[in-house]
């Protein structure tokens, strides 16, 4: 398929600054959970962006300093050299697909406490905590200003190093040089607070700087608001922005434009919707020439380019769009813009950053997995046998589970029990606001009729002898949950009704079973179905009484940071809120609420009582199967799993996830002891370590551990001379070639550095035939092409540094000079491959270098 010429405008490369981007989207920072702890997840999941055809890919924001740490969330850093690798993972996996790789400069000020450095924040005045820690900052003076500029250059540089091709200097969301700007906070009488101008003067400075220090190679970046402060919705207050603007305007190469409301830039589907960042961009293009990037949530491409056309901005700004579907531009492209798997705005990948955690997404639940579990938001491994694949109920998880199976070729049959597909989805989004969640039922129901192996059973209740008679190879059951009638008291699910009285769940709500006058809506549950409860029955013109035992309205929802306008609408439609109360009694006529610091009980007039608490697995169709052999699984014909909520009840993304674990794992064989990869920060080379830093965690003598694991990696040294033996035969060209054979002798060299350690132990390594078959077999396992070789090394290399570097902290102090030179052959491997992958001539270099090296003797014993 071609792509539609309307969307040609969309394909065009647009320069910024000495970089031309190739064509016009662009993923803006956006944060991951990943940053500084998680680098080669981060790494993996950026690069699977570049090649979904993102033109510009940005990094989360990435710390100049630790003044301005985030702990316990999870930004990236850029505080010393060693932070130049852990970026440059990321910068090359962009790179490998052609996009430009953009770093966020960020310097927290009053919105950082510093958990982690315990160092003062600093920041224009002596204010608060802004995220509401009890912490001050440090009114910054003078020389505080010449620190931070001399961070920001080195940063900057170490940007450029790290590989990035544009750099930003980060301007607002309520970080240190927003606050510069501000009029009110910035209270300063020095050249930096008064005027205009003076306010401005840090921000410029910090331009120029950096355009001073990497202008020659990279573009530099502004993130900048358009409007002065927060008023309603789609009505800007600009105050002295334009102003402002106007000033700078001709100082950066590109202009990333972005609002005061958080709330609204970042909305929920359920609050905004796309595009509602355009009435606050409407003079911006008018006052430069620098090319604009912003965002607002776009999956249509007709809205994109429309948006382009009309001069609202030049690049498309997308985080969510880009997590939900990594490969949007290049479906756009490819002439399938059906095929997009369109944003639900949910929130669900912001949540991830809230908890610390990596991010994840309801639509893609291949997001965070790139790495960790090699999972592609649009490849997956072909079918391991012929086996047929059942899956029961075509909820969210059912679904996935169906066409994801399908896209590995499997022969699925999907039975659902109803009409319609979806399950719990075309029923919450029926909800008030919730309509665009439909979008998580329609992007699988539209993939399904695109493959013929995938038949879909429409009102086909099964039973459990159903299942036996279809002869599938493998069963999911994927029967969902139902909202329970009573609530769970911190031990044990406990009832409600008093007298007969009758308890409504949100599966009455959304069967239209309202109740007759006013009511209580008890939240349990925390997330979002209490407060939608509350508002469905307002709606229908109940007089509502919302009560939970947390202290606030949808309390988990700040994580998805949608908990301040619930309860704003919540007010706004006359919804009684009722916090830290349980309902411990309903009869019919009232609810008795209790107080959850004080025991006191209260009563409500109430004719209505729903309880939005926890749900019930339907997971009697699994335990009928299983009842069939007396429980024992293996002796049943088929694989038999429950997934989704019918495993255990949860939110949408992890049904999804569920489901799609599922179609990965079938005919596969994890290993449920290592069912991850883990990612482990990069601690640097050893160069950089100080003998301090590995000392304390050292045992004085050679422990059993210790000999078994010096065993295990002197042997896969000698294997490893085989191995690359073996890729050296498959090279055809001269030069591939003898870059392998070096890498061979680089393992020979450790493992003759190595071996006078073996002696000393009395340990006795197995035969080097069997090593060496080993080696082999290795080899023959990986890719066998020079790219695929390079790129499996440059995933699995950066891995063994940490092992090694855990062996050292296990050994002797004797043994340190032996085993430091067996992390550097590791340290200098990856530079090769860092090297030979940017197409450096020079590449062997480091290989040369480590043989011509000293060969280390252990110390004295
Ligand atoms: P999940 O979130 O785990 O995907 P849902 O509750 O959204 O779960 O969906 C479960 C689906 O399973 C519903 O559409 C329901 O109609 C269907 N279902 C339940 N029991 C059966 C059954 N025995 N046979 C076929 N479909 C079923
Ligand atoms: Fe969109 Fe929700 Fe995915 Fe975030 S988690 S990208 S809001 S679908």
């Amino acid at each position: 398929m071609t792509r539609d010429p309307r969307y040609d405008i969309l394909f065009e490369p647009v320069r910024i600054g000495p970089v031309t981007a190739k064509n016009r989207f662009f993923q803006v920072p956006h944060c991951t959970g990943m940053g500084y702890l998680r680098p080669r997840t981060l790494a993996a999941m950026r690069g699977v962006k570049a090649e979904g055809g993102w033109g510009v890919v940005c990094t989360e924001y990435n710390s100049i300093h630790p003044t301005s740490d985030d702990a316990p969330g999870v930004h990236a850093t850029l505080w010393d050299d060693s932070d130049i690798r852990a970026n440059r993972l990321m910068t090359d996996a962009v790179h490998e697909h052609g996009a430009l790789a953009g770093a966020e400069l960020w310097y927290g000020g009053a919105r950082s406490a510093n958990l982690y450095s315990r160092l003062p924040a600093m920041d224009v005045a002596s204010l608060p905590n802004l995220a509401g820690h009890p912490f001050q900052t440090r009114s910054m003076d003078k020389t505080d200003i010449r620190d931070l500029r001399r961070w920001h250059r080195k940063a900057a540089i170490r940007a450029r190093d790290a590989g990035f091709d544009i750099v930003y200097v980060y301007a607002t969301h309520g970080y240190l040089l927003a606050n510069f700007l501000d009029q009110v906070m910035n209270t300063r009488s020095d050249e930096y607070g008064g005027t205009l101008e003076n306010r401005l003067r840090l921000i410029r400075e910090l331009i120029e700087e950096t355009k001073e220090a990497v202008g020659d190679r990279c573009a530099v970046a502004v993130r900048f608001k358009a409007d002065e402060t927060i008023g309603a919705d789609g009505v800007p207050e600009y105050g002295e922005r334009r102003e402002m603007f106007e000033r700078l305007e001709a100082l950066p190469d590109l202009w990333d434009i972005n609002i005061a409301d958080y709330s609204l830039e970042m909305g929920m589907s359920r609050f905004a919707r796309e595009g509602a960042l355009e009435p606050y961009m409407s003079w911006v293009k008018s006052v430069t020439d620098v090319p604009v990037v912003t965002v607002g949530r776009f999956t249509s491409p007709d809205t994109m380019a429309s948006q382009v056309r009309r001069g609202i901005t030049d690049f498309i700004g997308a985080a969510r769009p880009s997590i939900a579907d990594p490969f949007l531009p290049k479906k756009i492209e490819e002439g399938r813009p059906e095929d997009i798997r369109e944003c639900i705005g949910c929130n669900i990948c912001y949540s991830g950053d809230s908890l610390g955690v990596p991010i994840r997404c309801t639509q893609n639940p291949t997001m965070g997995e790139e790495w960790r579990r090699g999972w592609h938001p649009e490849k997956m491994e072909r079918k391991g046998s012929d086996a047929r694949v059942l899956i029961v109920g075509a909820g969210p998880s059912g679904l996935e589970a169906a066409r994801a199976a399908g896209a590995r070729g499997y022969s699925v049959m999907l039975a659902e029990a109803t009409r319609n597909l979806g399950g719990r989805v075309p029923r919450e989004a029926a909800l008030p606001g919730m309509g665009e969640y439909i979008r998580v039922r329609d992007y699988r129901e539209g993939q399904l009729p695109k493959m013929p192996n995938v038949e879909v059973y429409r009102e086909s209740r099964l039973t459990a002898e159903d299942v036996f008679d279809v002869g599938a190879g493998h069963v999911a059951i994927a029967t969902g949950a139902t909202w329970r009638r009573d609530r769970f008291d911190g031990k044990a699910y406990v009832p409600v009704a008093a007298d007969g009285a009758e308890i409504l769940t949100p599966d009455d709500i959304m069967d239209g079973r309202l109740p007759g006058g006013p009511c209580a809506v008890f939240d349990g549950d925390n997330y979002y179905m209490g407060s939608l409860m509350a508002e469905a029955l307002a709606d229908a013109g109940r007089a509502v009484t919302y009560v939970t035992e947390a202290d606030s309205v949808a309390s988990w929802a700040q994580n998805t940071s949608e908990r301040w306008r619930i309860r704003t609408q919540m007010m706004q439609k006359g919804i009684g809120i009722v916090t830290a109360h349980t309902l411990i009694r309903f009869d019919g006529a009232k609810a008795t609420l209790q107080c959850g610091y004080t025991g006191r009980t209260r009563v409500i007039e109430a004719r209505g009582a729903v309880l939005a608490t926890q749900r019930r697995p339907n997971d009697d169709l699994y335990h009928q199967i299983l009842a069939r052999v007396e429980g024992d699984a293996s002796r049943l014909p088929f694989s038999l799993t429950r997934i989704g909520d019918c495993e255990a009840p949860s939110i949408i993304a992890a049904a999804i996830h569920s489901g799609h674990r599922f179609a990965a794992g079938l005919d596969t064989s994890p290993d449920a002891d290592q069912p991850l990869l883990m990612d482990r920060m990069d601690v640097g080379t050893p160069s950089v370590q100080t003998a301090s830093q590995v000392e304390p965690a050292r045992t004085p003598h050679a422990d059993a551990a210790y000999l078994e694991t010096l065993l295990r990696y002197y042997e896969e040294e000698v294997g490893g001379i085989a191995y690359f033996e073996a890729l050296a035969a498959l090279c055809e060209e001269p030069e591939q070639k003898a870059k392998m054979t070096l890498l061979a002798e680089v393992e020979a060299h450790t493992a003759s550095i190595v071996a006078p350690l073996l002696q000393r132990y009395g340990l006795t390594p197995r035969t080097a035939e069997i090593l060496r078959a080993e080696g082999m077999a290795d080899a023959r396992k990986g890719p066998q092409d020079w790219d695929g070789m390079i790129g499996h090394m440059r995933q699995v290399f950066p891995g063994y540094i940490a092992d090694f570097e855990r062996l050292e902290r296990m050994a002797p102090p004797q043994d340190l000079p032996v085993l430091r030179r067996m992390t550097e052959h590791e340290v200098i491997a990856i530079a090769f491959l860092e090297l030979e992958a940017r197409g450096d001539a020079d590449a062997a270099a480091p290989l040369w270098r480590f043989l011509s090296g000293p060969v280390a003797t252990p110390g004295a014993a």
